[in-house]
C-alpha cells in the first residue's frame, strides 16, 4: 500500500517579544540577542482524518502570564475548517500552560499523552515551585477528569496513531514530552513541540532554558533528526521563523503550510 500523505497546518495564536538568548538559552552566545517566541498549535489532515496537535492556552492565560494574544487558537481552527467540537484525536505533546488548555471545547476527543508526562505533572515533583510554574493546575485535573471519562489514549513511548503518523517520546523539556512523525508529500516531517524551542536549539545544540532532564533533552534532538528527512523537516515549537520560511494559508500570515516545501 502506497504510504499516505498528509497536510499540515501551523496555526500562530499568541507571542511573546520581550525575550533575548539570555532568558531563553542555557548558554547563551549573546546575552542581549532578541529571542522573542510564538505560540502555535498544529493540525494534520488527510486520509479523512483531523489531528490536533496540542490545544493551545486562553486569552485569561495570556493576560495572567503577559503574552501578547492574537486570537483563540480555537478560531484558528475554525479558520481553516475544523471545529473543534468535533475533532476525534488530540495529541498533547505535554502538559506545559502554553499546549494542553481547551480540554472542554473537544468534547468528541480522545486526548493522547505519554504515561510518563502524566505521571510527572501529577507526581511528587510538582510540590517545587519551579517545577511546577510552567504548568496550569486546571489543565492537570482536566487531564485527571478525562483520564477518569476514559478520553485519554496513553501512551508508553512509540506509537501509532494513524496510518504512517506516529508518536515518539522524547523527555528532556518536560517529564514526558512527545514528538510527532507525518508522512507528507515533501518526506517525513517531525512536529518537535517544544522538544526544540526554535531551530537555534537543535542545530547549535544549545538547549532552552526549561528543561526537566538535559542528557534527554539532547538525546531528543537526535531522535528529532534520525525520524525527520532533513532540518528543514524538523519543526520547532516556538520559532517565529516558521512563519516565514513556509507558505500562508489564503493570505492569513498566522497560518502556514509545513508539508509544502519551504519558500524561504
Ligand atoms: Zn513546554
Ligand atoms: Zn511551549
Amino acid at each position: 500500500m502506497p504510504q499516505p500523505n498528509y497536510e499540515i497546518f501551523a496555526l500562530r495564536y499568541a507571542h511573546f517579544a520581550d525575550r533575548t538568548q539570555g532568558s531563553n538559552l542555557m548558554f547563551p552566545d549573546d546575552h542581549s540577542a532578541p529571542m522573542p517566541l510564538d505560540f502555535f498549535i498544529w493540525v494534520v489532515r488527510g486520509e479523512g482524518r483531523t489531528i490536533v496537535l496540542d490545544t493551545g492556552f486562553d486569552a485569561a492565560a495570556a493576560a495572567r502570564r503577559n503574552r501578547q494574544w492574537i486570537r483563540s487558537p480555537l478560531d484558528a481552527l475554525r479558520g481553516i475548517g475544523v471545529d473543534p467540537a468535533t475533532v476525534q484525536d488530540v495529541v498533547l505533546s505535554h502538559m506545559h500552560w502554553d499546549h494542553a488548555g481547551h480540554w472542554a471545547e473537544f468534547p468528541s476527543a480522545t486526548f493522547h499523552l505519554q504515561d510518563a508526562e502524566m505521571a510527572y505533572c501529577t507526581g511528587r515533583c510538582m510540590c517545587h515551585e519551579i517545577l511546577r510554574r510552567p504548568f496550569d493546575v486546571e489543565h492537570v485535573t482536566q487531564a485527571v477528569r478525562a483520564t477518569f471519562a476514559a478520553k485519554v489514549s496513553y501512551h508508553a513511548g512509540t506509537a501509532e496513531i494513524a496510518p504512517g503518523i506516529s508518536l515518539h517520546l522524547v523527555g528532556g523539556h518536560s517529564g514526558g514530552l512527545q514528538i510527532m512523525r507525518v508522512p507528507t508529500a515533501r518526506g517525513w516531517v517531525v512536529l518537535a513541540s517544544d522538544a526544540t524551542h526554535f531551530w537555534y536549539n537543535i542545530r547549535n545544540r544549545s538547549p532552552f532554558v526549561l528543561v526537566h532532564n538535559v542528557a534527554a533533552l539532547l538525546d531528543g534532538y537526535v531522535t528529532c533528526e534520525t525520524l525527520a528527512d532533513g532540518p528543514d523537516h524538523i519543526i520547532p515549537g516556538h520559532d517565529p521563523e516558521v512563519l516565514r520560511r513556509f507558505p500562508a494559508v489564503d493570505g492569513d500570515p498566522n497560518t502556514v503550510r509545513l508539508d509544502l516545501p519551504p519558500i524561504a
